[in-house]
């Protein structure tokens, strides 16, 4: 339903828990953070409200590079395993989904066929898998997601963490909205501009098909098919 998230130098959990609270509007069942830090990945993800989400963060979630999810479920109810985000089995990758992954029930019996073990009962879990199988056959983080997505039918915004990268954050659309927040030395992103516009009315429309890479000093787009698309930022209406 709702997706933030957060490339700087700023402690990333307030700014994510923030940015889900200004989505909560749209309505919700569960919501879920996860940040990249100096200890690798971390999540925190429960069904309820975001002021439940808020308390049950430790006060060590540390990271400067973070995901955060607001969840409408359509696959599989609510609970805390379904919240997302959704992470890999060697608990590596992160991944938040807005949307509905079609050929999701084809995707988890090959995946179960490769002897991985889901946890969950989402549609979405299939993509960190997916992700995670690509990036140990030995592609950079961009390309195992883009080869990811190109193995799936349906429709996704999705934002992607690497705990053994700091300092950046992938996302992608197709058929959810997807916008990148332009900051100092600092990036968002968010399925909605509201989620942003208290740091920065710089934003970038992503359209289907496309994908970036974001970093604290900047970003890069690309179609799914890894060429290089120019986006110009506009600006967003002030903040209410
Ligand atoms: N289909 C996904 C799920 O049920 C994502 C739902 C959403 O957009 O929040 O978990």
């Amino acid at each position: 339903c709702g997706i933030v998230a957060y490339v700087g130098a700023q402690d990333a959990a307030p700014i994510l828990l923030d940015g889900l609270a200004r989505l909560e509007y749209r309505g919700y069942d569960s919501a879920g953070l996860a940040v990249v830090g100096k200890g690798g990945l971390r999540v925190c993800k429960k069904k309820g409200r975001i002021a439940e989400l808020a308390a049950a963060v430790p006060s060590r979630f540390r990271g400067t590079t973070g995901i955060g999810h607001t969840r409408w479920a359509t696959h599989g109810e609510p609970n805390d395993e379904n919240a997302h985000p959704h992470v890999s089995e060697a608990g590596r990758f992160a991944v938040v989904h807005n949307g509905i992954i079609e050929n999701a029930g084809d995707l988890r019996a090959k995946l179960e066929a490769d002897g991985v073990k889901l946890t969950s009962e989402t549609d979405s879990e299939v993509l960190v898998h997916l992700i995670a199988a690509q990036s140990a056959s030995g592609l950079s983080l961009e390309d195992s997601v883009r080869a990811a997505l190109n193995q799936v039918v349906g429709t996704y915004g999705i934002a992607v963490v690497d705990g053994e990268q700091p300092g950046v954050v992938v996302v992608a659309r197709n058929g959810s909205p997807v916008v990148l927040g332009i900051g100092e030395k600092e990036m968002f992103a968010a399925s909605d501009v509201a989620a942003v516009v208290r740091y920065t009315r710089q934003i970038v429309h992503l359209d289907d098909g496309e994908l970036a890479v974001v970093r604290a000093g900047g970003f890069s787009t690309f179609t799914l098919d890894a060429r290089a698309v120019t986006k110009q930022p506009s600006t967003a209406e002030a903040a209410a």
